[in-house]
């Protein structure tokens, strides 16, 4: 029998470097890094940039995945959706219950309590993954879209095809928050210097509140469903001592060290969305620290508010370092 490829889901809030880690892992020769596959239908109507450097229609690999499914699965691309239904229901308190009893239901079942577009989506990203894995050699592919739902779904779905595994990366609070405060990005593409700027603003306040929000969910999901302790990296360790960290994710990967993986300019992959380092990042640089650029009070309430979660994720790191 063939030997199951194995899905390693990266897990984490927004700007936590999960698009590094993964470009770092992906150079792993037996690793194929893809970023966030979630955002695949974004990607192709923007034709955003692949990390090969070219814009996703010039790309010769997502060229043949666009094919494959086109041609062998007969659907059309413009309606290939792997990024417009939200995982709840709706935002008010019931609907988010409902969505959490359905994803427990079938985690535990495999059985539907109703019918849910979550799902349904969930199903198309299942055949993006199995197209991806029908073209490539690697045996490990990675997955950064960083959703904890979506990685429980499609674990669920493909445990007759796959092996899963589960990395859940944490990044301090303020370099979080600070970098998801930016609103523009400069990178050098082809010799081009490219700018790219968000559309919103965002709220100090807001922003903290949603990092605290999505890091409680994946402290909650991480227990209900008790992923195994060893799948825990901070980044910052990560970015000081990067083969340290490999070290300890290499039996969530089935992987054993490579020499040269911290040399991120050779890679060959095909990483889509993201973040930009995607395509300029050329080695991992230890931690910057650059949240001292906030004014004090600004750090005073980003340590206040997070606090108690923060003290979370050091005694679950702590019991994962043991
Ligand atoms: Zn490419």
């Amino acid at each position: 029998m063939k030997k199951k490829k194995k899905i390693v889901f990266i897990i984490s809030n927004g700007r936590s470097g999960s698009t590094i880690l993964s470009k770092f892992l992906g150079m792993h020769s037996h690793c194929f890094a893809l970023s966030e596959p979630s955002h695949f239908d974004i990607e192709i109507k923007k034709n955003g940039y692949c990390s090969c450097e070219e814009s996703i229609s010039d790309c010769a690999f997502w060229g043949k995945i666009i094919r494959d499914i086109e041609i062998e699965q007969k659907i059309p691309i413009s309606n290939f959706n792997t990024s417009q239904k939200p995982f709840h229901i709706s935002h008010k308190r019931i609907g988010k219950i409902a969505s959490y009893l359905h994803l427990c239901v079938f985690q535990l079942t495999a059985k539907e309590l109703f019918r849910s577009p979550y799902l349904e989506q969930a199903k198309n990203e299942c055949l993006l993954l199995r197209t991806v894995a029908n073209n490539t050699n690697e045996h490990v592919i990675l997955d950064a879209s960083k959703s904890f739902p979506r990685a429980l779904y499609i674990k669920k779905l493909l445990r007759k095809e796959f092996n899963t595994g589960f990395i859940l990366l944490f990044r301090t609070p303020e370099e979080t928050i600070y970098s998801n405060l930016k609103t523009s990005y400069t990178f050098k593409l082809k010799g081009e210097t490219i700018n790219l700027k968000k559309d919103t603003a965002k709220e100090l306040s807001h922003i903290t509140e949603e990092w605290r929000k999505v890091t409680k969910n994946i402290l909650r999901l991480s227990s209900i469903f008790r992923l195994k302790p060893q799948s825990i990296i901070l980044y910052e360790e990560f970015a000081q001592s990067p083969r340290k960290a490999f070290e300890r994710l290499s039996r969530t990967l089935g992987l054993s060290w490579e020499e040269g993986m911290e040399d991120l300019s050779q890679s060959g992959h095909h990483m889509i969305s993201g973040n930009y380092s995607r395509i300029k990042a050329k080695s991992i640089l230890p931690p910057k620290n650059d949240s001292r650029n906030l004014p004090k009070e600004d750090l005073d309430y980003i340590k206040r508010e997070t606090r108690s979660t923060m003290r979370k994720i050091t005694k679950l790191n702590h019991k994962n370092a043991q």
